[in-house]
């Protein structure tokens, strides 16, 4: 058995819709679980419905789900022949669902109205995916997940139920695939006990992908993308970036942290506990070998490089030239913790701790005005973290050259760049 994940790229377009027959009619033989993420910028343009319903303005919520709706319709439109009607109808009872909630006054908080409209973006897809893939016979079973996904009701960031859930997985799912060779269904919501829609947090396909590959001890995960591999640079920002074939659980988990956008760190940990292999391959060359991530150790790995622009810096001083000791520092993580703030970097001195973040005005704003309490705070703006992994002599001189390094921190295995 084996799991799929195609993200919104893979189903943004029709041509890309029916790029997915001949995936699935490869591996006709496997039974196969299908995630399925909302298509292209759908979910932003969801959190867009949500803004504006919660702001009171229920007009232009409804106008804006309108434009999602038409997009769905008329991809459908030309996608399906005999399952359209089937389809639309389908959709049509979504579309209701959201559009009952943005009639009415929003009287509960921010988060659970997210998770309530937001959700609609993966029912939708899948819906059309599934319809068109059984129209060209790759037939398979449309799951709704959130019958299957129980969480905790900590919206937008639910976490999941793991016993109810797998017993839902062997109930519902395993019966289905001796059925169908393949169930299709939704990633990154999930519902209630009281049968709220939730979500898992932004990205969170892959790791719905995770845990299905994990409770159904699968051969192995495979995540379509719509690059040819982990590459050890982001392609746009390097242009000489090169496919790493093959890399261990431990190594994604530190791109991801030193903010590689590659997958969703919380994927990894479900895998390795089974020691599922995680296959990442290009929707549109199924032929290219792609990466392969698992448990091995890999040696010679080539630098792997992230590039994180718009930082900013917050420098903070004691006023009396007194050390920053361990009670400054305490109270700062405290506040980091309370603010949410996540600093990509901290370096501690004598009379200063620098840390530097990504740039999230609000959250620096209340962080500058809490700290200034006992510290001076200087902020910088506009400033680039370069992380180097894997690095030697010659990368580091090549991509530091004529720039301006404000801090420098390195360990054996990695080294990091504060660029002015
Ligand atoms: N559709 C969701 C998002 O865009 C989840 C996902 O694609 O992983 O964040
Ligand atoms: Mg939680």
């Amino acid at each position: 058995m084996k799991v799929f994940k195609f993200g919104g790229a893979s189903v943004n377009t029709i041509e890309r819709i029916q790029n997915l027959a001949p995936i699935m009619n490869h591996w006709a033989n496997e039974k196969i679980v299908v995630i399925v993420s909302a298509m292209g910028k759908t979910t932003n343009a969801l959190e867009k419905v949500v803004d504006a319903f919660f702001a009171g303005k229920k007009e232009e919520a409804l106008l804006l789900f309108e434009q999602v709706k038409q997009q769905h319709l008329t991809t459908s439109k030309y996608l399906l022949v005999t399952n359209y009607l089937a389809c639309e109808a389908q959709l049509k009872d979504f579309f209701t669902e959201v559009e009952w909630l943005l009639h009415d006054k929003p009287v509960r908080d921010y988060d659970y109205y997210y998770d309530q409209v937001v959700c609609a973006g993966e029912l939708f897809s899948t819906t059309i995916v599934s319809a068109y893939l059984n129209e060209v016979g790759a037939n398979n079973k449309w799951l709704d997940i959130r019958d299957i996904f129980r969480t905790d009701d900590d919206f937008r960031d639910a976490t999941i139920d793991w016993e109810f859930t797998k017993q839902k997985v062997n109930e519902v799912v395993l019966p289905e695939l001796k059925h169908y060779n393949i169930v299709l269904t939704q990633g990154f919501i999930g519902a209630t006990d009281e049968n709220e829609s939730t979500t898992l947090g932004r990205e969170g396909s892959d790791y719905t992908a995770a845990v299905f590959a994990n409770m159904l001890n699968a051969d192995s995960l495979t995540i379509w993308k719509d690059v040819e591999s982990v590459m050890n640079a982001d392609p746009k920002q390097f242009s000489d970036a090169i496919s790493i074939p093959e890399l261990n659980y431990n190594e994604v988990i530190e791109m991801a942290y030193y903010g590689a956008q590659v997958i969703h760190p919380k994927t990894i940990k479900p895998l390795q506990n089974k020691n599922i292999p995680l296959y990442v391959k290009c929707f549109s060359n199924p032929s290219l070998p792609g990466t392969i991530i698992h448990n091995k150790p890999v040696h010679h790995l080539p630098p792997i490089i992230v590039l994180k622009e718009k930082q900013v810096m917050i420098e903070m001083n004691s006023r009396d030239f007194s050390f920053i000791g361990e009670q400054h520092v305490g109270h700062l993580y405290h506040l980091f913790e309370k603010l949410h703030i996540k600093p990509n970097l901290t370096q501690n001195g004598a009379i200063s701790f620098l840390s530097v973040l990504d740039n999230w005005p609000e959250k620096i704003e209340k962080l500058a005005f809490e700290a200034s309490a006992f510290l001076d705070v200087q902020v910088k703006k506009g400033l680039s973290l370069l992380t180097i992994r894997h690095y030697n002599k010659e990368i580091v001189e090549t991509l530091t050259m004529g720039k301006l390094i404000l801090l420098r921190q390195q360990t054996p295995e990695t080294v990091q760049f504060l660029l002015g």
